[in-house]
Order: structure tokens, then C-alpha cells, then sequence
């Protein structure tokens, strides 16, 4: 078992008194996760002793600092139990991540008339770069349905994919629901050889990640939801499918050689990060991860599902809450709405309570549109959480009834 007691010293901002000095409770990991004392000291400690640009220099600085932006990519490496360092792309965040694999594998596959298959509770990171493709490539963006319980729709998935289909695109651990997705998806596409890329923003903060096990073929996710610096994502690609794949963005730092005629690319993972790299947050990335890791990935996890039920059975007592998608496949994340209030209201009205929500339409506008929806209320959990924070979250959902109804 965690000792959250002693964990959550390790997060300054914990410490904070919120409007009429209320103890800050953040339920608002899933939009972006506080920073231990550990990563605030280590990036500050880089800028101040080890600091250079890397790959560019001879000198001690530069290769002190590449050292360490390397080594940062061995930690992601192992953290998602990846083949080769060679498969690990940093990235400024998932966003560029998916616009990365969205561009780099339409230039060399898609054709007009080809299809790519999302869902309707993607993110709009996993949506707009696919409509940018689409219009320029002519092809075809199709959305898989999902069920009253925020899974997909696997009868109406499996109809989706043809000969047409070159690619499936969707989030691993969904951003309102908290529902993961089911393995039989993936097998799915395993077997007709369509490549899958997972959006993990939310897996890899909340579940252990094993990318050969999960057999997506794509991967990606961004370092601040899981306790580390903005500014920083990973993309994973199987070696031998992006060893494939022409570069997406061109500058210093990826090619072999270059004269006014033209260019030779080097060999990954370099061929992906033109320009200097996030090194510094990508090195916070790495600090994180040792962080988590020195907890245990599946103790987090643990107690993480434990806080979610905890919640949700509290939740579901409560008639005046409407839950959207409850079932016990749902992993630190709840959407929620108090009948007849606005998301904004709770929101608003929890945060002088010292409570940190989130209200709105997180990023995915056709899936409200899916549930008639305009917005959600949106509670989620980090490491961090406790009970106490539950209980005291619930009260104030009453008080914020009776205020709004009363
Ligand atoms: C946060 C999130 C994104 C976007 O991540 P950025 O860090 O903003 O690039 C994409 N998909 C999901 C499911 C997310 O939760």
C-alpha cells in the first residue's frame, strides 16, 4: 500500500490555500498532474550545473546534457517496455505526437478513397489532425459508435473496417468516461493487419503500459499528465514501421547530409526530433517516471481504482447526480452533471469549497454531441488523492444542490 501521507509532502503545491484559505483538493489530475518536489528541483538543478544544447557539441556541457537526454529515453523506453530506444520519439506533447504519425503515415499510405477508422469520444488531438489529412488526401475519417457504459461499440466498430481501412486511431483510456479500451479491439485489428495507434495521455499516468503486450503499433502520450514537465511527449512506433516512414518536420539535428541540392535523413529516433529537442523536460520526463517507478506503477494504479469506486459508489447514492458511463471499467476518471446546473456553476461553486474540477467540453465536442450533452463536470484522480477528498467532494456536490435547487 502507498503511503499518501508521506507522497503527498512530495507535492509543494499541495500545501496551498485555495480563495477563503480552503485546503486545495485537485480532482483535476486528467487535465494535468502536479509536479513532485523531486522534478521542480531536478530541472531546476539541470539548468543551473549540466546545461548545453545536445548532439551539437564536443564540449563537456553538451555532452553532459546529452547524456542525460538519452538516458531520459531509455527511462521511457523501459517505462512502456518498448524493443529499442530507437522507437522512442520525443515530442513536444501527444499532440504532436498524433500529428506527427497522422502526417509522416499519410504521405507514404494514404490514398484518395482510403479510410481511417476513430471513435466519437476521441480527443479533438486524435480528431482535427486526422480532418487535416482528410482534406488533403481525400480520404475518408469514419467514427466508431460507443455504448451507454463509454466503451466502443464493438459490433459497430468491427463494421467499420474494410479493405479500405489503413489505419485505427483511438484513445487507450478515455478523457470524460475513464474507460479503457477493450483488448479485443486491438486483437481485431491485429488480425486484419490494420496498424493501431493508442492515444495514452491517460493510460500511461493511471495504468502500467506494456506496448508489445497491448500490441498497438503506435503509442503516444505527453510527460505533464504523468507528473512531469509541459512540453514534453513521446511517440512510439514498432521499429520496423517507422524506420518506414519519412521524416514530418525537417531542420537541424536529423540529417546525415545536406548541400543545396538536397538532404539524407540520419537514422532514428533522431530522424523524427528536427530543431533542439524539449532536452530539459524531456529530462524532467525521465525524473518522473523514476518517481512513479520508485512507487510502483500498479500500487498507483491500485489505489487510483480503489478512489474511482470509492467515488462512484458515494456518487451513485446521490439522485441528484447524473454519472455518464458508470460501470466498473473506469479507471480515475468520472464525468458527471448536478441535474438542472451547469457544469460551470459546480465548478465555480466547488472551487471557493478550495475543490479543483473541471467543467466543460474536454476536448471532445462530438462526443457531447453523442450524448446531447453541452458540457460535463469532470472529476479525476492522481496519486495524490485520498478519501477524506472524496468525502469532503461529495458534501460539497450536496451543498452545491441545495444552493443551485433550493
Ligand atoms: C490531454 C489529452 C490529449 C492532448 O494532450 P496534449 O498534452 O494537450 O498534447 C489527447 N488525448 C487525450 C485522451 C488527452 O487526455
Amino acid at each position: 500500500m502507498l503511503d499518501i501521507k508521506k507522497i503527498r509532502e512530495d507535492f509543494p503545491i499541495l500545501n496551498k490555500k485555495i480563495l477563503n484559505n480552503k485546503n486545495l483538493i485537485y480532482l483535476d489530475t486528467a487535465a494535468s498532474a502536479q509536479k513532485p518536489k523531486v522534478v521542480i528541483d531536478e530541472i531546476n538543478s539541470f539548468y543551473s550545473n549540466n546545461y548545453a544544447n545536445v548532439s551539437r557539441g564536443v564540449h563537456t556541457l553538451s555532452v553532459e546534457s546529452t547524456f542525460k537526454y538519452e538516458d531520459a529515453r531509455k527511462k521511457v523506453q523501459k517505462f512502456i517496455n518498448a524493443d529499442s530506444e530507437r522507437e522512442i520519439i520525443f515530442t513536444k506533447s501527444a499532440t504532436e505526437g498524433i500529428n506527427l504519425i497522422a502526417n509522416s503515415f499519410a504521405s507514404k499510405y494514404i490514398n484518395e478513397g482510403d479510410e481511417i477508422i476513430l471513435t466519437v469520444m476521441e480527443h479533438h488531438s486524435n480528431i482535427i489532425p486526422w480532418f487535416l489529412i482528410r482534406d488533403r488526401y481525400k480520404c475518408k475519417i469514419l467514427f466508431a459508435n460507443i455504448d451507454s457504459n463509454g466503451n466502443i461499440d464493438q459490433k459497430h466498430f468491427e463494421s467499420l473496417i474494410s479493405e479500405k481501412t489503413k489505419l485505427v486511431s483511438i484513445t487507450h483510456l478515455s478523457n470524460v468516461f475513464g474507460t479503457i479500451v477493450n483488448q479485443e479491439i486491438i486483437k481485431l485489428c491485429n488480425k486484419e493487419d490494420i496498424p493501431i495507434l493508442l492515444d495514452g495521455c491517460q493510460s500511461a499516468a493511471h495504468i502500467p503500459i506494456d506496448v508489445k503486450d497491448l500490441g498497438c503499433d503506435y503509442y503516444v502520450f505527453s510527460g505533464h499528465k504523468l507528473y512531469a514537465p509541459t512540453g514534453v511527449g513521446v511517440f512510439y512506433g514498432k521499429e520496423n514501421l517507422i524506420e518506414e516512414l519519412p521524416p514530418y518536420q525537417g531542420g537541424g539535428g536529423m540529417i546525415a547530409d545536406v548541400s543545396i541540392d538536397g538532404a539524407t535523413f540520419t537514422d532514428l529516433p533522431a530522424k523524427f526530433e528536427a530543431g533542439t529537442p524539449p532536452l530539459v523536460e524531456a529530462y524532467g520526463l525521465g525524473v518522473a517516471i523514476d518517481y512513479v517507478n520508485e512507487l510502483g506503477m500498479s500500487e498507483i494504479s491500485e489505489h487510483e481504482f480503489r478512489l474511482t469506486n470509492y467515488a462512484l459508489d458515494k456518487m451513485q447514492e446521490l439522485d441528484f447526480v447524473d454519472i455518464h458511463g458508470a460501470n466498473k471499467n473506469k479507471h480515475s476518471i468520472i464525468s458527471f452533471n448536478i441535474k438542472n446546473v451547469h457544469s460551470h456553476e459546480v465548478s465555480s461553486f466547488l472551487d471557493v469549497e478550495g475543490i479543483a474540477i473541471r467543467a466543460g467540453h474536454h476536448c471532445c465536442q462530438p462526443l457531447m454531441k453523442h450524448l446531447s450533452l453541452n458540457s460535463t463536470a469532470r472529476l479525476s484522480f492522481g496519486m495524490y488523492n485520498t478519501e477524506d477528498e472524496v468525502d469532503i467532494f461529495i458534501n460539497a456536490l450536496k451543498k452545491c444542490r441545495d444552493f443551485f435547487t433550493k
